[in-house]
């Protein structure tokens, strides 16, 4: 019998176990902060925006909302990073990607107090989770752990493959899954689109995590029988619905189900993780910053 991994359920876990380390923040009274930061008139940018400045209310995160003209000059983006980085009020600082050409995003990666990086994509911070010593990691790989181990699958000694090497999903997901550490310890294949025979290295694996931003690209043939599969993916396509669209993942979910041990939806699996990783790491960041310390 395939599980389906339900990530809304697992999300909710999370957030309830943040309540726990929340009141105990407010014990001494600290509210986390996370502020958001959006250069872009981008509908689905904005849309992820308020979605997170929605999670942080609903659990008693303080939300601050900072708007940026995408027209305006790159200084003035840098500036408002400055002052959040020294405004003792906020803990944690999220600038929605991407941000407009005329900026340059690593650089703008860089300027965020990596104490207060909450995405885990500074350098510093992406070179303590390669060291095993993570500061924050980064949500979507971090949310992916999570629903891991919430289908009781241990990681340690399986074949994993991971399909995409982006630095926010691929590469961070490759790097926690060869750590020696829970969650960790799996013999790790890194795919990509150079990939010679995509589906020799996936039909070996027992855990497939499929971030190639590719629709269905793999489907059950592609697995082996009991494999526990993670679909990444966000895929807006053409379907006979009332607004003519509908969201798939990079897995062809009811071929792919017939052959998994456990599979996530789309959507319904990784993006509630994604979103309530980022809760977590702002709880963390406060802690952090305030030398309190709490149950995460
Ligand atoms: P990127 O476009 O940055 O990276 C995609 C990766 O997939 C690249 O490494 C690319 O290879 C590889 N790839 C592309 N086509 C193929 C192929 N045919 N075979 C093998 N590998 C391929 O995407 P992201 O990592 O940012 O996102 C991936 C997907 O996950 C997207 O659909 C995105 O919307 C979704 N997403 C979902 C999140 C969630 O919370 N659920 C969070 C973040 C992303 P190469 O490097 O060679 O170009």
């Amino acid at each position: 019998m395939t599980e389906i991994l339900d990530g809304n359920a697992v999300a909710q876990s999370v957030r309830d176990d943040l309540a726990t380390a929340i009141d105990q923040l407010a014990d001494e009274g600290v509210q986390p902060s996370l502020a958001t930061v959006l250069m872009s008139d981008d509908p689905a940018s904005e849309t992820y925006v308020s979605m997170k400045q929605d999670d942080c209310a609903e659990v008693g995160i303080e939300a601050i909302d900072i708007e940026i003209d995408p027209e305006a000059d790159a200084d003035e983006l840098y500036d408002t990073i400055d002052d959040l980085n020294a405004d003792g009020n906020v803990n944690g600082i999220l600038v929605q990607m991407p941000v407009p050409d005329h900026v340059d995003d690593r650089a703008v990666l860089r300027a965020i107090d990596p104490e207060k990086d909450v995405d885990g994509f500074h350098p510093e911070n992406v070179g303590r989770l390669v060291a095993g010593d993570a500061r924050y990691k980064p949500c979507t790989p971090h949310g992916i752990q999570k629903l891991i181990e919430s289908a009781g699958v241990d990681t340690e000694g399986k074949d994993a493959v991971v399909v995409g090497r982006s630095d926010i999903v691929g590469k961070p997901m490759a790097n926690l899954l060869v750590q020696k550490a829970p969650g960790g310890n799996a013999t790790t294949t890194v795919c990509h689109s150079r990939t010679e025979d995509l589906a020799a290295k996936t039909g070996e694996a027992d855990i497939v995590i499929a971030a190639a931003g590719v629709p269905e690209m793999i489907d059950g043939e592609m697995l082996k029988e009991g494999a526990t599969v993670i679909d990444v993916g966000i895929n807006r396509v053409d379907a006979d619905t009332e607004n003519g669209s509908e969201l798939v993942g990079d897995v062809d979910f009811e071929s792919a189900k017939e052959v998994a041990g456990a599979i996530t939806p789309v959507p319904g699996g990784v993006g509630p993780m994604t979103r309530a990783m980022l809760l977590y790491n702002t709880v963390k960041a406060a802690s952090r910053q305030h030398g309190i310390d709490v149950d995460l």
